[in-house]
């Protein structure tokens, strides 16, 4: 286990508590999305893992230290790339790199080495342009490389795509799973842009008011919120196949909608009477001589996740979980 809280609460001063009885999971090599709507506490809880706010009751522990006994120890095995940065505009981005360099260990990395992170960004051929002059996706790139300056374990990104168009998102998301891979870096990432959770992540964590309201490996959640097996059917007669599939004894429930045929089998059944069930459907149509345009599983998006986790219903009561 890479970071793991234990009952991580935090209250502010002025009494709203912000994180509740918070016991995160995040195995070694993960790349680990944490959701919410705005206002979950997902920034509260970042800034408790990092070490940069002190949790209310709890514990966080990172590569099995305790942040409260040894916080040292874990800056040193974690890199922080936070929502927006502040850049010192005249450096260049080596500058820049140097700079956070020195700061870590009071050593000025070789040149070498810094090279190597620029590289890893694409901003090598920038490495002695001024920051200011950088576009939004350019400093993205540069915090990541910054993140990366001492060889941390655990790389923390809060919202890293944030306000870059689809090709820097795309970009991003590539480094990532670059860093994640190639250096075995742990990645904690934040976003609100669910696209980069479908791309990037093994698990997810979905808090809501604070608290957790779902966690787990996207196959996870899926079958949670979707236990049944559920299939889209396109054919060349969609009204007779239709007529067909409602004949067949305990097939569940058959629906139309638009072009597609919705079949939705009794929950329950082993993964046998699936693929029974899944053959006579076929069998019933191709005899028929209709055609099967298409036919898929249906899975859930992290969109229809997201919004069943955090359903807050009309009258502002929430979802029963
Ligand atoms: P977003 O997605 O909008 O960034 P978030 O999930 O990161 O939201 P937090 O910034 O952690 O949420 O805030 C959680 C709650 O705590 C919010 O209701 C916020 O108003 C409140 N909060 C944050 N900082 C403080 C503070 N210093 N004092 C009091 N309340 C705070």
């Amino acid at each position: 286990m890479m970071i793991q809280t234990e009952h991580l609460s935090k209250t502010y001063q002025n009494g709203f508590e912000a994180v509740k009885d918070l016991n995160l999971h995040v195995n070694n090599g993960d790349i680990f999305g944490f959701l919410g709507p705005n206002g979950a506490g997902k920034t509260t809880t970042i800034r408790m893992l990092d070490g940069l706010l002190t949790p209310t009751t709890g514990k966080v522990v990172i590569n099995g230290m305790d942040i409260q006994k040894q916080p040292i120890e874990i800056k040193k095995i974690i890199g922080v790339v936070p929502e927006s940065h502040g850049y010192y505009d005249w450096m260049t981005a080596a500058e820049y790199l140097q700079y956070f360099s020195t700061l870590f260990d009071g050593n000025k990395a070789n040149s070498h080495y810094i090279g190597e992170l620029l590289n890893k960004v694409g901003l090598q051929e920038k490495r002695n342009v001024p920051v200011g002059h950088f576009s939004r996706g350019m400093k993205q790139r540069l915090g990541i490389a910054k993140a990366l300056v001492n060889h941390p374990k655990v790389v923390f990104l809060d919202e890293p795509t944030l306000g870059l168009d689809p090709r820097g998102q795309k970009e991003i998301q590539q480094l990532i799973l670059d860093i994640n891979k190639m250096n075995g870096v742990t990645v904690f990432i934040t976003s609100h842009l669910l696209k980069d959770v479908e791309v990037l992540c093994s698990t997810v964590c979905i808090i809501k008011d604070g608290s957790i309201a779902v966690q787990g490996s996207i196959q996870q959640l899926q079958e949670k919120y979707m236990p049944g097996y559920e299939m889209l059917l396109q054919t060349s007669d969609n009204m007779a196949a239709m007529s067909l599939l409602l004949d067949i004894k305990d097939i569940g429930k058959v629906t139309t909608a638009g072009d597609y045929i919705t079949v939705e089998f009794p929950s329950g059944l082993s993964a046998d009477e699936v693929n029974s069930l899944i053959h006579r459907l076929v069998a019933a149509i191709i005899t028929a001589n209709i055609d099967i345009k298409e036919m898929t599983r249906k899975t859930l998006s992290m969109e229809d996740i997201f919004f069943q986790a955090t359903e807050v219903h009309r009258n502002g009561s929430e979802a029963e979980q």
